[in-house]
């Protein structure tokens, strides 16, 4: 035992699983394994379930992709070979089947993406949950899990108390057959997820991953960015340098904001951002303003446009090429006087002008918190889990599934059906195993 019982009151009456975490992956598994005639209870840290949830794809839950398995594992930065075992078993058309069939029918938009067809994802939390209850899983809300009981390299349970209140009076412990950890990662803490399943599973051995904030925005030196923000840029194109080396790139929308830089483009550039940033790297993003034009073709669009706009001024003759809020930055970069007419301009300036279209540079200098973050990249090493049944190779009867492993994906549906697969997986296998003991104990 790890634990000192004389501070519990009454042990509860033991459970088949105990899942710590109502998410996305918490939800599945325990749904899954009552499905299979499991007794399982969640114990919640928040006063309901699945308050991350309710808020992804900005509260429409963009709740997967429907790319074939072989662009959708490349779109993870980390745990594609892990997820080969769960992607095969239930995959993205298995979750919008399983949706549908609890009355979330879905739609697909842009890029593959897919949302229930009310946008709203409340609903598909509120018929997750539903059909949780249906399936038989208990639920203690307003608790928050605080240590595992072992005994003999195994899990026996798990120790509890009301969320908020600090006094080791109150714990509770709950006795559990299995336990599955679904605590999330530690981005936006305010929905509960601020790291507690790490040190519940580093007290079963296992080892973390260092973690950092990804898909999260970053900020930038100066003060472009303050005074670009609330400006909107779509179909742009976007490489990051790491120490002067381009490292990736990206095409879509970009915003600024007052402290630097957001939106999907950003997003999806973070990880790398972050990590280069934490190793005292340098970086910066390099935004292409016209991606379909190769350099040629800009000049001679740029031509054109001197030769039959040339009696205007270059502020005027921008605007056919630039959002009105770029025009100044625009015109201060490159030196060019913004009363200068198009005729006049020499061709030194317009090769200035070609170049800062196409490689406009802003220097990182940070990134947000994981306040901020869409993900936590990082987490428990993938080596000492069972990527068949997401069961631990460290301790017996316990098992650990979602966010807090060290998987992370782009956006676009990809990490929530990570989070629904293993947690699907973790269900079944938990669910399986006390099966198979059962029929050993008889
Ligand atoms: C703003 C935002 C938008 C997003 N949008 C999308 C999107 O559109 N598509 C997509 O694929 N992904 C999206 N994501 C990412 C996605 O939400 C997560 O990857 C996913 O929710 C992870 O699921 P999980 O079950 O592992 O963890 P979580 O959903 O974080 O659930 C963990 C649960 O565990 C509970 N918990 C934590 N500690 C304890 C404890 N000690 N005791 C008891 N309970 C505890 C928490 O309260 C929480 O309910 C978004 C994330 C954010 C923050």
């Amino acid at each position: 035992m790890t634990d000192n019982l004389k501070n519990h009151s009454q042990p509860e009456a033991r459970v088949d699983l105990l899942v710590i975490g109502a998410g996305a992956a918490g939800l599945m598994a325990a749904g899954q394994a009552a499905s299979k005639g499991a007794r399982v209870r969640v114990l919640e840290r928040m006063d309901r379930p699945a308050r991350k949830l309710r808020i992804t794809g900005k509260g429409r839950c963009n709740f997967t992709n429907i790319a074939d398995k072989e662009p959708f594992l490349k779109s993870f930065q980390q745990g594609d070979k892990f997820l080969r075992s769960s992607f095969s078993r239930f995959f993205n058309r298995d979750l919008i089947q399983f949706f549908e069939s609890i009355d979330v029918p879905s739609v697909e938009e842009r890029g593959g993406r897919v949302f229930p067809a009310s946008q709203k994802g409340q609903d598909l939390v509120d018929a997750l949950v539903n059909w949780c209850r249906k399936q038989g899983v208990q639920f203690v809300t307003g608790v928050r899990a605080v240590s595992l009981n072992l005994s003999d390299q195994r899990v026996t349970g798990v120790v509890y108390r009301p969320s908020g209140i600090d006094t080791s009076q109150k714990d509770r412990l709950q006795k559990a057959k299995s336990v599955l950890i679904t605590t999330g990662g530690a981005s936006y803490p305010a929905t509960g997820s601020s790291g507690d399943g790490y040190s519940l599973a580093a007290q079963a051995g296992h080892g973390l991953n260092s973690i950092y904030p990804a898909l999260v925005p970053l900020e930038t030196g100066g003060e472009t960015a303050s005074r670009l923000q609330g400006l909107s840029l779509v179909n742009i194109g976007c490489r990051i340098y790491i120490e002067n080396t381009c490292a990736a790139a990206y095409f879509g929308e970009l915003l600024f904001t007052h402290f630097g830089v957001s939106g999907p483009i950003v997003l999806s550039a973070s990880a790398l951002a972050v990590k280069a940033l934490q190793a005292g790297k340098e970086v910066r993003l390099a935004l292409d303003f016209k991606p379909a034009l190769d350099h040629k073709q800009l000049d001679q669009r740029l031509q054109r446009d001197l030769l039959n706009r040339g009696r205007q001024q270059m502020s005027n003759l921008l605007r056919g090429l630039l959002p009105q809020t770029l025009i100044p930055v625009c015109l201060e970069q490159t030196g060019i006087p913004p009363d200068r007419t198009g005729n006049r301009l020499t061709a030194q300036e317009r090769k200035t002008l070609r170049v800062w279209l196409k490689d406009f540079r802003l220097e990182i200098s940070g990134h947000r918190s994981f306040d901020e973050a869409i993900i936590t990249a990082g987490g428990i090493p993938l080596k000492e889990i069972d990527p068949k049944t997401m069961a631990s190779k460290r301790i017996k009867g316990l098992y650990c599934a979602g966010e807090i492993l060290d998987i992370h994906a782009d956006t676009g549906g990809y990490n929530l059906q990570a989070a629904f697969s293993t947690g699907w997986t973790a269900g079944r296998a938990a669910a399986e195993a006390i099966r198979g003991k059962s029929k050993l104990e008889i």
